[in-house]
């Protein structure tokens, strides 16, 4: 029997990337298992938005350099090996095989090539206008599904390694989805998160045409589907009507979103992020005036090459206008091939620390009161576990939030996977605890 062990990094594209390489790998009578010391294939799924993720894979490499790894086959996928290419062989000559995302429809065929020797096997071509489908997708939640339904990106955000990583946008058919959509549902899951690099630039290439709010739409009706979120959205294709088809479907759910990544309109414009500010508070307000209450939840760059106090402060701003639930926030920092690169008024590493440091605490502020408007309510939570520690379930609510919970007439039986009514009855900056109510 041949073994594999597979580590996964990055965004949940690539999660849910490794879900399928582990299908394809299990179809072609692999086995998988816990350690790289007991593997014969040994693959890294790579991300390579920040330094440290690229970083953290050749020294996950370095470590079977001399004897561990021999007899072994090195694998590294994903978006570092799209971005290194060949000179990933260089860094690590015990590589054989070298393979981006726009490639994992080949797996099968390089596997066959590893088999009968061949010591150095790569796909790199980023000229696809496939998307990677498998059957054999091995879910790792029982409830909660990750379902692709764009690949690739057409934008060009100055910072961004994404478009030269993993191609141009590739969008499934609309048929191809929903039958998906339908077979998780048989196979017992509840909620569906439907992924993509822009989700919202989805254009179905089947005569039927559909686009990502008409697919929501469908998606709102697939019987025993009770949950559909999204992810993730640019605010320049992010239209009114997938709030009017949130509003009418209590399938999907009260959450967004939208990275807006400064609050400036001067450094957006040198992002290259296509929309101003106000375009972008525009998207907020038609989702504040829904009646869903919809969470918001963003990404923030501090410190972007000519990134000035003033433009910060803008950030700032924002982040009180906006409110929002949850904010991914990171400093700037140089990835290969970017446009950004051109930029030569980089902004010192201690004011962006500082930036950082002040962001987050604003953040902060803003969540705890925004979790404390919660309490008080009832939710409905999907539980997730249980925290024997605490003695308390873990449950997601509607709005992506972690909600704690006890049961006060406990009867003893996992209720993982089962969808209840919580009350809230305390809240902190990440999370609310409650009391079920059913
Ligand atoms: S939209 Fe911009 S940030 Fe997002 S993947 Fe494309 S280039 Fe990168």
């Amino acid at each position: 029997m041949k073994t594999f062990y597979i580590e996964t990094f990055g965004c949940q594209m690539n999660v849910h990337d490794s879900e399928k390489v582990i299908g394809t790998l299990m179809a072609e009578g692999y086995s998988q298992v816990a350690t790289p010391e007991s593997a014969d294939l040994v693959l890294y799924n790579t991300c390579s938005i920040r330094d440290k993720a690229e970083q953290k894979v050749f020294s996950r490499l370095q470590q079977f350099k001399k004897d561990h790894g021999a007899g072994k086959v090195f694998g590294v996928l994903g978006c570092v090996a799209q971005q290194e290419g060949h000179r990933v062989f260089e860094k690590a000559p015990h590589v054989g095989l070298v393979c981006g995302s726009a490639s994992y429809n080949s797996l099968p065929q390089m596997l066959v090539q590893l088999e009968s020797g061949a010591r150095r096997v790569t796909g790199l071509s980023l000229e696809t206008e496939d998307t990677f489908e498998t059957p054999f997708a091995r879910r790792d939640n029982p409830h909660r599904a990750y379902l692709t339904i764009i690949e690739g990106c057409d934008k060009a955000c100055a910072y961004c390694v994404v478009p030269m990583t993993r191609g141009p946008e590739r969008s499934r058919t609309s048929d191809s989805v929903i039958r998906e959509a339908h077979s998780l549902a048989e196979a017992g899951y509840t909620e569906i998160q439907l992924l993509g690099q822009n989700v919202n630039s989805y254009r179905d290439p089947s005569p039927a045409g559909w686009d990502f709010a008409a697919l929501l739409g469908a998606m709102g009706k697939v019987p025993g589907i009770r949950r559909v979120r999204f992810t993730t959205s640019h605010p320049r294709d992010f239209g009114k009507e997938i709030i009017d088809a949130m509003d009418e479907n209590p399938v999907l759910c009260n959450h967004v979103h939208l990275p807006v990544q400064s609050g400036s309109t001067r450094v957006l414009d040198r992002m290259q992020r296509l929309y101003t500010r106000d375009e972008y508070m525009r998207r907020i307000e038609w989702m504040k005036r829904s009646p869903r209450n919809i969470a918001i939840t963003t990404d923030i760059i501090v410190g972007f090459p000519g990134e000035t106090d003033e433009d910060f402060e803008a950030t700032m701003n924002l982040l009180d206008e906006c409110g929002y639930d949850s904010v991914f926030s990171f400093k700037y920092s140089q990835r290969p091939n970017t446009p950004a690169l051109r930029y030569e008024d980089h902004v010192p590493e201690p004011v962006k620390s500082a930036r950082l440091t002040a962001l987050q605490e604003k953040q902060r502020t803003i969540q705890i009161k925004q979790n404390a408007a919660a309490v008080g309510t009832v939710q409905e939570a999907l539980v997730e576990g249980f925290n024997k520690a605490t003695g308390q379930w873990i449950g997601r609510t509607s709005q992506n939030k972690t909600l704690n919970f006890i049961r006060p007439r406990e009867g003893g039986e996992s209720l993982i996977g089962r969808y209840l009514d919580v009350q809230v009855t305390r809240s902190g900056p990440n999370s609310l605890v409650g009391e079920s109510v059913n």
